[in-house]
């Protein structure tokens, strides 16, 4: 005999929830998810009547779920939001060009506006340019940052009062995991947060869906016949995030609730109150929040110019230090920032048109040789 719905009583079961273990059927399995996550931010405070979200729509499975939730608790409570539909194309071929077709579709099926914002525009390199540049390695780091900033630039754009993001409680616990490993005090303080506060260029974000499963929303995509792309993108093999997920899983393996007690752990983590860590101020090329005296993607992009891609990854400070106070770099130091030898890596040919002439070859040019240039311009 098939097991009877746990909330309802009525109908059969369709699934177990991994979340609490409740055998439920799909309509109860939906009500349950959408109360949770209206629950969430009704509790977290998230919106504010009037408001407009951008929502950061990426195409996966998250931000789809996000999207749909969003709209759907919108109309049901009526909180007042305008939403729109942000999406950042980083430039990888193959990847974000197909689930960018799924973004659309949704805008279509939705009738949500949508906004389009690309790495090419903001920064003159894409994503499959840099790595071309850069080599496999570190390719997560640029785009990480990179887009970052490039929502932003979007949700000012669109005049948004919050960015929603589709983070869930698996990515909330990957990143708790990945910060300890890394040993970075400051992202722990606010990875496992239910999102930041905003200011210096950087618009409020939150995370409605950060208590909910991956699975969970998986079971939802599915039970609501919702559309998204899921394969992976051609970089991710590379990414130092994908071992904090397969470490997660192994732990998940032998205790269930470990990515809840990870979330639980960031939450309630609390710094020593004499711990100084970097004062947040305005990056002095773009304007953008930063830490030091440019933003980390001013840094990631000056070193893209100059032809030295890994003059921003790593403990290079001595270096850009020397490249700032005009003195040159020798050989050795100038490969250990990733410039291409005598005969070998030219420039990618969509970035050799925007240099100005004789900055090809970081010898020919110290730091403060040309103008230092920020992303550029949004006039678009
Ligand atoms: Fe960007 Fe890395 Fe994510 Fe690919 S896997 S979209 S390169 S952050
Ligand atoms: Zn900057």
């Amino acid at each position: 005999m098939p097991t009877s719905c746990s909330a309802c009583g009525t109908s059969p079961a369709a699934l177990r929830r991994p979340k609490t273990g409740h055998a439920l059927c799909r309509p109860c399995f939906l009500a349950a998810f959408e109360e949770e996550t209206h629950q969430a931010i009704v509790a977290g405070q998230l919106f504010q009547p009037g408001e407009t979200v951008a929502i950061g729509a990426s195409g996966g499975k998250d931000s789809t779920v996000l999207a749909h939730l969003l709209q759907l608790l919108n109309q049901r409570h009526g909180y007042g939001l305008h939403l729109v539909l942000l999406s950042v194309d980083e430039g990888i071929a193959g990847y974000r060009d197909a689930s960018l077709a799924a973004v659309r579709r949704h805008q279509c099926r939705s009738g949500l506006p949508l906004h389009v914002v690309s790495y090419r525009q903001l920064y003159g390199w894409s994503m499959d340019s840099i790595a071309r540049h850069l080599g496999p390695r570190n390719n997560c780091t640029f785009c990480g940052v990179f887009r970052r900033q490039a929502l932003d630039r979007g949700a000012l754009l669109l005049g948004a009062d919050k960015i929603a993001t589709g983070h869930n409680a698996d990515d909330m616990a990957e990143t708790v995991l990945m910060n300890f490993l890394r040993g970075d005090v400051g992202r722990l303080r606010r990875g496992a947060g239910a999102g930041s506060a905003g200011g210096e260029g950087a618009v409020p974000r939150c995370k409605p869906l950060r208590h909910a499963y991956e699975k969970e929303i998986v079971l939802y995509a599915y039970f609501q016949g919702l559309d998204y792309f899921s394969t992976e993108c051609v970089y991710a093999p590379q990414a130092y995030r994908g071992y904090a997920r397969a470490l997660l899983k192994d732990l998940e393996a032998i205790r269930p609730s470990a990515v809840a007690d990870l979330c639980h752990s960031g939450e309630r983590l609390s710094l020593r109150p004499d711990l100084r860590l970097p004062a947040r101020g305005a990056c002095q090329r773009c304007g953008y929040v930063a830490s030091q005296p440019l933003c980390k993607a001013c840094v990631l992009l000056e070193g893209l110019d100059r032809g030295l891609p890994k003059l921003g990854i790593g403990k290079h400070q001595r270096l850009r230090d020397k490249l700032r106070d005009g003195q040159p770099l020798t050989q050795e130091e100038l490969k250990r920032l990733g410039a291409p030898g005598e005969n070998e890596g030219e420039l990618p040919k969509e970035q050799e048109t925007q240099m100005e002439p004789g900055v090809k070859g970081a010898d020919k040019e110290p730091w403060g040789g040309w103008e230092l240039r920020g992303p550029r311009g949004l006039d678009f």
